[in-house]
């Protein structure tokens, strides 16, 4: 079985008490059975206070959320359960967060999640380096389709070679965005087409319109909603500005969601979601990591957000692909 990691991964230690923001403020977090039982069976103070915060909701149990931080989580910024019982004893969505694990059976890709602040500060500033990779024993029968497979390996080395020709970040959205559409075509038929990035630059000067940015940030405000601060810099939505280490942010995505249109072939809506997630983060002002990291933890890690994305993508007025690709190429109504 072949395994995966960018360089980066394995220099990603929690900051803790140091962490501006923290994986244990605002989400519930999710307890394993096995953990779930452990804690529930400790004696102690420490056992009383998990009996009395651990909940049984739709087959899962659940951390309930206390003043909007973990009820683990001391003022020290540091977790009752590991402080008191070590990192073995902690549940396997602490123990797994901020690392990534796509697991095809027969190879794993690894990565880190940008909504971990630490974890967004080594992605985003970590100068590119090839991945890691090792063959291990082990591994399952793949169960995916291995012709879509193919062809979706083999688009996602092209759309990340866009990445190798010095141009300024927008027009590599731009053309990220309209190469999206001739690898679903290539999904689609199985066959491979060459990518022409001259003849696209010509097609992205004659469709790009002005985009509307309040449009945008009415689509996002209309989603779930986890921090007030969010809303807040989404009200700040404006023309994006694209720092020197966005490739970082493309690779990231890339990486993330090129893959999982092997679950229903539709790699289109993926791409357009992953020029969508660069072009708001670019727009949203203030420091780069800390609004990727934002946009991270409000949008990637709420599923129904990433699904309402990836169907608006189609559907709403506000990202048809002249407007974005106006707003990557600077054309803007605002
Ligand atoms: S968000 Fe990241 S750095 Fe912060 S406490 Fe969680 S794992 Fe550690």
């Amino acid at each position: 079985m072949l395994i995966t990691k960018p360089s980066y991964f394995d220099r990603f230690r929690c900051i803790a008490g140091l962490c501006p923001d923290s994986c244990c403020k605002e989400w519930d977090v999710q307890v394993d059975p096995q953990a779930a039982s452990f804690y529930r069976s400790l004696s102690g103070p420490l056992g009383d206070r998990l009996r009395e915060v651990l909940r049984d909701e739709d087959g899962e149990t659940v951390m309930t959320i206390i003043d909007g931080r973990c009820p683990m989580w001391r003022d020290d910024g540091l977790c009752r359960i590991q402080a008191e019982l070590g990192e073995g004893a902690l549940c396997k969505t602490c123990r797994d967060f901020p690392r990534l694990t796509h697991d095809y059976g027969d190879f794993v890709e690894y990565g880190l999640e940008l909504s971990c602040p630490e974890a967004a500060r080594i992605l985003l500033t970590s100068p590119w380096a090839p991945d890691l990779s090792e063959t291990v024993p082990g591994g399952e029968e793949p169960v995916y389709d291995q012709e879509a497979m193919a062809v979706l390996k083999r688009t996602r080395q092209v759309a990340l070679s866009l990445l190798a020709t010095p141009r300024p970040a927008g027009e590599t959205l731009a053309l990220l965005l309209l190469y999206g559409y001739q690898a679903q075509e290539e999904l689609n038929c199985g066959e491979a087409l060459p990518f022409d990035p001259d003849a696209a630059l010509q097609t992205i000067q004659d469709h790009a319109k002005p985009g509307n940015p309040a449009a945008i940030a009415e689509l996002y405000t209309g989603l779930e909603i986890l921090t007030c601060q969010w809303q807040a810099r989404l009200q700040q939505l404006s023309i994006p500005v694209f720092p020197e280490n966005t490739g970082n942010l493309i690779r990231y995505f890339v990486n993330r969601y090129w893959l999982q249109a092997v679950s229903d072939y539709d790699l289109a809506c993926r791409v357009k979601f992953i020029v969508l997630s660069c072009l708001v983060i670019c727009s949203l002002g203030g420091d780069f990591i800390e609004s990727a990291q934002l946009y991270s933890k409000e949008i990637e890690n709420s599923c129904e957000n990433v699904e309402a994305l990836l169907d608006a993508v189609y559907s709403s007025p506000a990202l048809t692909d002249d407007k974005l690709l106006g707003l990557l190429t600077g054309l803007s109504n605002s």
